[in-house]
């Protein structure tokens, strides 16, 4: 028997216009490419949306044409999140780190109609533009006065979309499942795969959000997404702030430690979201000032791993960790590690061990853990599997790519994640690698994560990458690769010295490099892919293992 209650499909639009109505003064602060600091609330951001809803009529689009964002962080990015999904349309976001050669993969697998740009891409796209799609138009993302000259290149002016256009719209009554996002992920091998998001999963996603962190999810908060509106959509904060009525700071495209830092102290940003290579560079900064910036209280790291010394960091300034996994084909948020009650008061020791791991699964994502056979795999805290997850959030086929969806999903259409992690008795998750990551020496896993948690709590290292070389005894032996700090020394015999108290020597790295810096990927994440390609041929000393 089916029950009687009302069938209203979930749509984003619906989030900003809550937003409107219910936080009307709720702050969107953007650092802008301008250079200044631009100042909108949720009720003014409706009425911007409701313009460029029209002003995207107006130049053609309809339903389910895809429509790019090449932009960083600010409000008129977020206008475009709301605008093209409002209208129908999907809205793909590019990540400008991606190469070129990625970047015009997309740009035609996805079809886009029309390209919105920041300004600072101008030059990139000028280069690019005889290879996108003829008809593709292309919005530069200021105003008249602002306009850049890019010769070979044909812009539209984002504020000339919006003026003089009555500032409310009809949102047309769209189905729950009509797409609304598109991106891209790279993966290691292999084109770009794109995750194509719906209305419902979007609105389910935020209210997810929304109910697994309340503490920084709600009315009066102020939250600042490091994290790129071009990466999986700022791991959902579009949606949930807005939903919940926290406050957005845009950091523009400055994210070195000191900018952040001042934007942060001036803003008085209580919650800070990113991957852990951006706060490494926040950290030094506190150093530097010897204080955290003014109303700093919560800090959500995730993307990679947070090192050890990371979580310590900052708990022991009072700043509270909260340690997340997800990913792109996840809207993206899987776990999150703030502790449960009966754990809040432990030691600072402790508490950081708790919080290395990844934290427990929101709810409506499903996890599994299985053998290489598909056999489950106990969840005791022991047993490491493969990793596959369900839910209402997590995609069910990439955009367009039967060959990379073959791979994807296990016989009960389970998404494999591609991590390998055990899982416990109270459903506390532990990445434990990547799986291709994983190195494999004699037959046995050595886990780099583990390696590296170690390494980085030396004083004298900035960022440290351990990679599997290929070992014709062995079949692969791990290299550690350190960035040192600036002006410290993180010797050798340390580094052994300290790994050898945790580890069994099969496990230690044959040897140490150093490098000036660590390769990143497109989002912030170290490459490991690039130091594998650049130190395939390195030579490892004899070592005995035994
Ligand atoms: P992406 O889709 O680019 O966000 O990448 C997702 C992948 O990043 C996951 O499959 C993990 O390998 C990794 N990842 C994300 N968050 C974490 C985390 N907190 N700890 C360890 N790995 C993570």
């Amino acid at each position: 028997m089916e029950g009687l209650m009302m069938n209203r499909s979930l749509k984003i639009a619906d989030i900003l216009d809550f937003a409107s109505s219910n936080f009307p003064k709720g702050e969107i602060v953007s650092v802008r490419t301008e250079g200044d600091i631009h100042r909108t609330t949720y009720r003014e951001t409706a009425k911007r949306t409701a313009q460029l809803a029209r002003g995207l009529n107006g130049l053609g689009m309809e339903r389910g044409d895809r429509i790019a964002t090449l932009a960083w962080n600010g409000y008129r990015h977020l206008e475009l999140y709301y605008a093209i999904s409002g209208i129908g349309s999907v809205c793909h976001t590019i990540n400008p780190r991606l190469s070129a050669e990625q970047m015009l993969y997309i740009v035609h697998h996805a079809k886009d109609r029309l390209l919105f740009t920041d300004v600072t891409f101008v030059p990139l796209l000028q280069k690019l533009a005889p290879q996108f799609p003829k008809d593709m138009r292309i919005v530069a993302m200021t105003d008249r006065a602002h306009m850049p000259t890019a010769e070979g290149l044909e812009l539209l002016c984002y504020e000339d979309l919006l003026d003089g256009q009555p500032d409310q719209f009809d949102w047309p009554d769209l189905a729950e499942n009509t797409a609304a996002g598109l991106c891209y992920t790279s993966g290691t091998t292999g084109n770009p795969k794109g995750t194509l998001y719906t209305h419902r999963s979007t609105v389910l996603h935020a209210l997810m959000a929304g109910i697994t962190l309340p503490n920084v999810l709600r009315e009066g908060r102020r939250i600042l997404p490091v994290v790129p509106l071009f990466h999986v959509n700022a791991w959902g904060l579009p949606y949930a702030a807005p939903l919940t009525g926290a406050s957005l700071i845009f950091p523009g495209p400055k994210l070195d430690g000191k900018s952040l830092f001042d934007l942060m102290d001036q803003e008085k940003v209580y919650s800070a979201w990113g991957v852990p290579t951006v706060w490494l560079g926040l950290l030094g900064q506190i150093r530097a000032e010897g204080r955290n910036p003014d109303g700093f209280g919560d800090v959500v790291v995730g993307g990679s791993a947070a090192p050890r010394s990371m979580i310590e960091a900052f708990e022991k300034t009072g700043v509270n960790v909260c340690h997340a996994w997800g990913m792109t084909e996840m809207s993206p948020i899987g776990t999150q590690g703030n502790l449960p009650v009966e754990l809040s008061d432990l030691p600072l020791d402790k508490r950081v061990e708790a919080k290395s791991s990844q934290g427990r699964r929101v709810f409506g994502v499903e996890l599994k853990i299985t053998d290489d056979d598909g056999n489950r795999l106990p969840h005791d805290g022991k047993s490491p599997g493969n990793l596959f997850v369900r839910g209402n959030t997590i995609t069910c086929g990439y955009f367009e790519d039967e060959g990379a969806n073959n791979e994807a999903f296990d016989a009960e259409g389970w998404f494999k994640t591609g991590d390998v992690a055990t899982i416990d008795e109270n459903g506390f998750l532990l990445i434990t690698d990547r799986a291709k990551d994983l190195i494999k020496s004699g037959g046995e896993w050595i886990s780099s994560l583990d390696l590296e948690n170690v390494v980085m709590s030396h004083p004298g290292v900035a960022s440290c990458a351990v990679i599997a070389v290929p070992h014709e005894k062995w079949t692969e032996r791990p290299l550690l690769v350190v960035q040192a700090a600036a002006g410290a020394e993180a010797p050798r015999e340390e580094l052994i010295e300290m790994l050898s108290r945790h580890f069994a020597k099969w496990q230690l790295p044959d040897d140490v490099v150093y490098v000036d810096s660590l390769p990143l990927t497109a989002t912030g994440k170290v490459s490991k892919l690039t130091l594998r390609q650049q130190f395939a041929e390195h030579e490892m000393p004899e070592v005995s293992l035994g």
